[in-house]
């Protein structure tokens, strides 16, 4: 690793600790303090044990000079010096510190991040999650952030342990003369600097999600999906899969051993020079210590302060190199949480009566996705308030889009977007969610009851009868009947005894839900893709039923439902080509007649 790539590494481990350190104490200052006082107090203890023998060894000397017969008095104060910082170590430091307060801070630090991660996640902009390189951020960092975090902390409580130690030792060791600590300190530098330069290599191939490390957990992903499992046992290419995956196993393995060998070829040489240069610095006290100007028990704590500080200057260096491989991944935890809100309310936003449908108006939109082509070009319709309308076109028309501009999901570069005259940008968000109720394809399939997926659409409202009705006008009440526990019964595989639907049997309740939300505003994106031909028919038919006073906004592809529609607007290559009643498009014999020609066909 380079030396500017070693300071960049270093600054990042820097700037994590200070924000997770900040975390933490806002999370429980007291557990913090605790937790990083009793880690530095352990590495205390044995310095003090190291002082307190010296002055029991020199004692006795003297002792035993003088004749004074108080040998068996500082051997029992050598015995209990051992023993009760032995005590002192166990309970402070091996009980309460690692086995007690570092579960309760790792389990409290747990619960904070996995709350922090949810909350921002689930108020991103949907522009996030259609970037494919944010929702591969988002699922590595769920699946990375619950024990990186925490480890990452740890190690920092380890780091400070090594420091502690390590200036302890280095106060004890100035009475020798202060180019003592100096000089050993300097000749841990080699190692320090041959550790972070080859030690980062090899950390940073699976940390900083190196191509083959992404390929792996892409692979990873993908042998445990059931989607893909189910295509893969159809097309016999699982074991494919997974020899794909052994080889990049393999391969990774060798790339990282290749720099953990070139590690290990240097690491011995600087540490066999150290101890060599220890001996020196031993012998160069012995004579002082024969003549008696050096205590013996002074030069014992020499010896064993000079390893110890040798030994905690490297092992600090080792624990920044573990912090900047954890670090790579407090990153994408940081990453998520800084992520910019994209789509900003106004100040003072208009709110919307959201009882009644409002005017909807496209004028002049054009609209690109981030970094992609127009791929809507000067739009403009107006939807007048209890209005049913359909858009129609080929797929990646735009007709998805529109409704997304219209959820407000995305700013438009160019034109304006009005509900009831005022420009959607002005619009209280909250006010506007309160009017549309949207079903997009990708609906969710909760796995709740049948019960609660249908009174999700208005959890506030609490109407036994509307339940039913909803069941009954979406199509859903005849399947629900036959259910084990009915409206009661669970759905989705996770649950015990929960039920599976088919597709369309979701698309149905996902119907139901909107049905009895009834919003003022009712958007149906495809939802009935895998609904039969005569029960879309009826559905739409109850639902135009129920919504003569309320907007419709219909995306489908069949036009037996989108005929029925006030008005219908075709949608080619990004622009609004042709609208109309489904006889005056027929009438003008375009694209609409063209493709309703070709569908009619196939019904014949
Ligand atoms: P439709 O609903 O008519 O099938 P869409 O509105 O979904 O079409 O898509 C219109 C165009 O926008 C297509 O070319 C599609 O590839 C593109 N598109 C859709 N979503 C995104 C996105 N999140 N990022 C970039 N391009 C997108």
């Amino acid at each position: 690793m380079q030396n500017s790539k070693i300071f960049s590494a270093l600054g990042q481990v820097v700037n994590n600790t200070k924000r997770l350190i900040a975390l933490v104490l806002t999370i429980d200052r007291k557990l913090t303090i605790l937790y990083y006082a009793t880690a530095a107090f352990g590495a205390v203890i044995p310095v003090a044990a190291g002082v307190l023998s010296k002055y029991l060894i020199d004692n006795l000397q003297i002792s035993q000079q003088q004749g004074i017969g108080v040998l068996p008095v500082i051997l029992i104060g050598l015995l209990a010096t051992t023993y009760i910082l032995d005590i002192l170590e166990e309970v402070i430091l091996w009980g309460y510190h690692y086995s007690y307060l570092d579960y309760i801070f790792r389990n409290k630090l747990q619960n904070e991040i996995n709350y922090l991660y949810y909350t921002k996640v689930s108020h991103l902009d949907i522009a996030h999650f259609e970037d494919p390189k944010t929702q591969d951020l988002i699922t590595k960092t769920r699946d990375t952030m619950t024990w990186r975090v925490p480890d990452f902390l740890r190690m920092f409580s380890y780091f400070l342990s090594e420091i502690v130690g390590y200036l302890s030792a280095f106060v004890i060791l100035i009475p020798f003369g202060m180019w003592v600590p100096f000089l050993i300190t300097c000749i841990a530098i080699p190692r320090i600097y041959l550790r972070a330069k080859h030690g980062f290599v090899q950390w940073s191939i699976y940390g900083s999600g190196a191509p083959q490390a992404k390929k792996l957990w892409y692979f990873g992903h993908l042998l445990q999906n059931k989607n893909a499992i189910s295509e893969m046992r159809i097309f016999q290419s699982t074991n494919a899969m997974l020899k794909k995956y052994k080889q990049i196993q393999n391969n990774l393995f060798e790339i990282n051993k290749v720099a953990v060998d070139r590690y290990l070829k240097v690491r011995n040489i600087p540490s066999v020079i150290e101890i060599i240069i220890l001996l020196f610095f031993g012998l160069l006290f012995l004579p002082k210590t024969i003549a008696g100007s050096v205590t013996i028990g002074s030069y014992i704590l020499l010896l064993s302060m000079m390893g110890r500080l040798n030994s905690k200057a490297s092992g600090a260096a080792q624990r920044v190199g573990e912090l900047y491989e954890h670090s790579l991944y407090v990153d994408n935890f940081f990453e998520i949480l800084d992520f910019p809100i994209i789509i900003q309310e106004d100040q003072h936003p208009v709110v919307l009566d959201s009882t009644t449908p409002p005017k909807i108006e496209f004028k002049g939109v054009t609209f690109a996705y981030p970094k992609g082509k127009a791929v809507l070009k000067d739009v403009t319709f107006v939807i007048n308030p209890g209005e049913s309308v359909a858009f129609v076109g080929d797929n990646g028309a735009g007709k998805t889009t529109i409704i997304k501009l219209l959820c407000r999901f995305y700013d438009i570069q160019k034109g304006e977007i009005l509900i009831n005259g005022t420009n959607i940008k002005n619009v209280s968000l909250e006010s506007l969610y309160k009017l549309l109720g949207t079903l997009f394809q990708y609906f969710t399939q909760y796995h709740f009851s049948i019960k609660e997926n249908i009174t999700l659409g208005n959890p506030n409202k609490n109407d036994e009868d509307a339940i039913i009705d909803a069941a009954k006008k979406s199509d859903s009440y005849e399947f629900i009947k036959k259910l084990p526990n009915q409206f009661d019964t669970m759905l989705g595989k996770e649950f015990e005894d929960g039920e599976e639907l088919s597709g369309g049997q979701w698309q149905k309740l996902a119907i139901a839900r909107a049905f009895y939300e009834e919003p003022p505003v009712l958007i149906l994106d495809e939802p009935t893709s895998a609904i039969d031909a005569q029960a879309e028919y009826e559905i739409f038919n109850n639902l135009q039923k129920q919504y003569t006073k309320k907007t419709l906004i219909l995306i489908s592809h069949r036009f037996s439902t989108v005929r029925n529609a006030n008005k219908i607007f075709v949608i080619h290559k990004g622009r609004i080509t042709e609208s109309g009643t489904h006889e005056e498009l027929l009438h003008k014999k375009n694209k609409y007649h063209r493709l309703f020609t070709i569908q009619a066909a196939g019904y014949k």
